[in-house]
């Protein structure tokens, strides 16, 4: 039987009408971050919402609902990372969750997309070993971006 891996995501209410489209489309393809999960681990979505605006209150209580339906990781969407400016809140929403669920949690979902890489990085906001280590998942390649 395939090991099953029960994920949640949520994104930055700045998108709250987003369908889910690119995240979707990543986590099917098993692309940006969700390339850390093996091939033979099937992935299931068991909650989807956003952080309900800032400064995110539902982040204090989203991830109980998605550890109801079985959540063993949460997904900060790469929305957060991209928008403008970045979410403020990114590294301690991500290390709250953990603290408070006992859950792991992954900064990013879809690749980050090109138009937002090339204006973040002519204004240096990812200029620093922290945000390197944060894009890591879901900086890839410029054709997949
Ligand atoms: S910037 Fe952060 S706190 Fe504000 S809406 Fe987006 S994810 Fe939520």
């Amino acid at each position: 039987m395939r090991d099953k891996i029960k994920v949640g995501i949520i994104i930055c209410d700045r998108y709250h009408t987003c369908a889910g489209g690119k995240c979707l489309r990543a986590f099917h393809n098993r692309e940006g971050a969700f390339s850390i999960y093996k091939e033979d681990q099937e992935l299931e979505l068991v909650g989807y919402t956003t952080c309900d605006g800032c400064p995110g209150g539902n982040i204090e209580y989203a991830p109980q609902e998605m550890v109801k339906n079985g959540a063993q990781v949460i997904h900060l969407a790469t929305g957060m990372i991209v928008g403008y400016p970045p979410c403020p809140y990114l590294t301690y929403f991500r290390d709250f969750i953990q603290e408070k669920y006992g859950i792991k949690v992954v900064i990013g979902t879809h690749p980050i997309p090109q138009k937002y890489f090339l204006t973040h990085t002519k204004l240096g906001t990812w200029k620093s070993p922290e945000w390197e280590e944060i894009l890591r998942p879901t900086l890839c390649d410029e054709r997949t971006r």
